[in-house]
């Protein structure tokens, strides 16, 4: 096959790593804006009973399922590279591919990232193409708890601050469900809410008891956690609670309500082991964002300076290492086994080890990976594994005006289309943001027949049933909308497994000729920032160990 050179890697790099990459090449908007009107009352709500339960709270030093110290890793680095460096093709500069780059770079290797789109981060998507400058809303990822540690770690090297997020019961809440409009707060919960948590605290408890007694001691922690796995690995969250005997009634509520992240509902068709993890390492607690912009994370990889083989220091970015516009579309072999990624543009790429970190719903619509370089279990995995639907709408406002003494509008929880509804004000600005809709799976997908004139329109009229005529609308200067299912390069927003899928992410953490997979979708945190990074710094770590010659 003919190899054709690109003009990005006729670029000054150190050593022999310019002249090994160019023997192995080659030769490359989702929303719109809209300009920026509701009352119900009174329903009958479901009774929930539940007396007080103390949590237990587990030392989250690591997951339930793995007993790895990534943060350990993250300080030390990957083992060095010996004198042949391997050439790493990494599929999506995201947060796992870009830091598996930055650490193989900091290893010594010659990571090289391809990715379909113009922008670097992924699902760290920060939009800042408002009217307000100083205005920014996140597409993707928005909250982080302060126990995924491996992010922190990243975070703290980067300088980017987090601060609390207004998440649900973190800030005073309001609930709109039935039609009745009722306020919480952290420290004047609402008297249902706290019975419904209660309750939920209640049902988990038990599990939570079992792991604390073993939680230190990783090998006990792990064979716990595998007959947990073993007997509820086949039950949905729904069927979980009605194991519990919950009744349709708080069942409904519940789903509507859920705790820390907004309504479970969504959630119910779900492994229960998914809900579970989440729950009893605590991610939903204490939220934070990350102050300036998810994307800040994205940038901090690609533009951390790492020490390379030369002894100068470099990052991603120094090298152009990252190639945005190139789709990979097939991983094929050549006669000596190495791998041959080409790109939509027709290009090729000689690679010695790859790492793929698209989603598995795109990889099976986009990227053809010669069939036999993988095995029949990595291909159920990549055709069947369950992504959630996601969408949100953004109202940027000339103010921050919820703030203005007075205003009941806050954090609001609702079982209207818009579902959760958060308000973000910023540094240096008096401009304001709502993400008035943050929807999943059933409630993302109804939104698709809209076109984002009217999901603004909808959602205004949605969230004004809930606090007033004009109590929204006039504040409106544009609105933005966006789904991951209906993205190229992402179709579906993040991995949670139905029941009986478990055994996909065993199949896909095994490399297969060379071919290595991360990301979300490969991790025990799927649908968080850390499981994503866990992952690439899993498959990088691998590959420096099988090339460390
Ligand atoms: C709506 C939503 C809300 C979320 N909320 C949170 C949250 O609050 N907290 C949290 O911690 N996490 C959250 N997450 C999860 C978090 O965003 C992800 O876990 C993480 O960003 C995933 O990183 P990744 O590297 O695995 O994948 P991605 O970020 O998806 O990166 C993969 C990259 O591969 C590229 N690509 C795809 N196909 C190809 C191809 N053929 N060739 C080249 N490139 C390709 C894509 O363009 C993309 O840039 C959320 C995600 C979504 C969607």
């Amino acid at each position: 096959m003919m190899i054709k050179n690109n003009d990005k890697f006729r670029q000054r790099r150190p050593g022999d790593m310019q002249r090994e990459l160019s023997s192995r090449c080659i030769s490359g908007r989702p929303f719109q804006h809209v300009s920026g009107s509701g009352v119900a009352d009174d329903a009958v709500r479901p009774s929930v009973e539940g007396s007080s339960v103390d949590p237990v709270r587990l030392e989250p030093a690591g997951f339930p399922d793995e007993v790895f110290d990534y943060t350990a890793l993250a300080r030390q680095g990957l083992p060095a590279a010996g004198g042949k460096p391997a050439v790493v093709a990494i599929i999506g500069a995201g947060a796992s591919g870009l830091l598996a780059a930055m650490e193989l770079l900091r290893a010594g290797h010659y990571p090289v990232v391809f990715e379909a789109s113009e922008r670097i981060g992924g699902r760290l998507y920060t939009v800042r193409e408002f009217d307000d400058p100083k205005v920014y809303a996140e597409m993707g990822s928005m909250r982080v708890p302060p126990v995924h540690r491996t992010l922190m770690h990243y975070l703290d090297l980067f300088n980017i601050p987090t601060r609390r997020f207004p998440n649900p019961n973190n800030v005073k809440t309001c609930y709109y469900i039935n039609g009745k409009k009722e306020f919480g707060s952290p420290d004047n919960q609402l008297p249902w809410v706290e019975a419904l948590l209660n309750r939920w605290e209640a049902a988990i408890l038990p599990f939570a008891e079992r792991m604390q007694a073993l939680w230190n001691d990783p090998e006990a922690r792990t064979n716990e956690w595998a007959k947990i796995r073993e007997r509820y690995g086949r039950m949905s969250f729904r069927d979980f609670l009605k194991d519990q005997s919950w009744t349709i009634d708080e069942i409904e509520l519940f789903a509507a309500v859920g705790f820390g992240v907004g309504g479970y509902g969504p959630l119910y068709g779900i492994s229960f082991l998914e809900i579970l993890r989440i729950n009893l390492c605590r991610w939903d607690d204490d939220q934070r964002e990350i102050v300036g912009g998810n994307d800040l994370l994205a940038h901090g990889l690609h533009e951390h300076k790492v020490k390379a083989r030369d002894g100068e220091f470099y990052s991603l970015k120094d090298l152009g290492l990252v190639n945005t516009f190139t789709p990979v579309t097939h991983i094929d072999r050549d006669d000596e086994g190495r791998l041959l990624l080409s790109t939509r543009q027709g290009d090729t790429f000689l690679a010695d080890a790859v790492i793929v970190t698209a989603q598995t719903s795109a990889i099976q619509m986009e990227l053809n990976i010669r069939r036999d370089l993988l095995n029949h279990k990595q291909w159920r995995a990549i055709w069947n594994s369950h992504h959630m639907s996601s969408g949100k709408i953004f109202l940027e406002t000339t103010t921050a005006f919820w703030k203005e003494p007075g205003s009941e509008i806050t954090t609001t929880i609702s079982d209207l289309p818009i579902r959760g509804t958060y308000l973000f004000d910023f540094e240096d600005t008096d401009g304001g943001l709502i993400c008035i809709s943050y929807t999943w799976e059933d409630d993302s997908r109804k939104w698709h027949a809209s076109d984002i004139e009217e999901r603004a329109e909808k959602s205004i009229e949605m969230l004004e049933e809930i606090y007033g005529v004009n109590s929204i609308r006039p504040h409106v200067v544009t609105a933005y909308g966006f789904s991951w299912e209906e993205m190229p390069g992402y179709r579906g927003a993040f991995r949670q497994y139905y029941p009986d899928q478990h055994h996909y992410y065993e199949a896909l953490a095994q490399p297969s000729n060379n071919i290595w997979f991360a990301g979300d979708g490969v991790s025990y945190a799927a649908g968080w920032i850390e499981g994503a990074l866990r992952s690439g710094l899993r498959a990088a770590n691998e590959i420096a160990i099988k090339f460390q010659l």
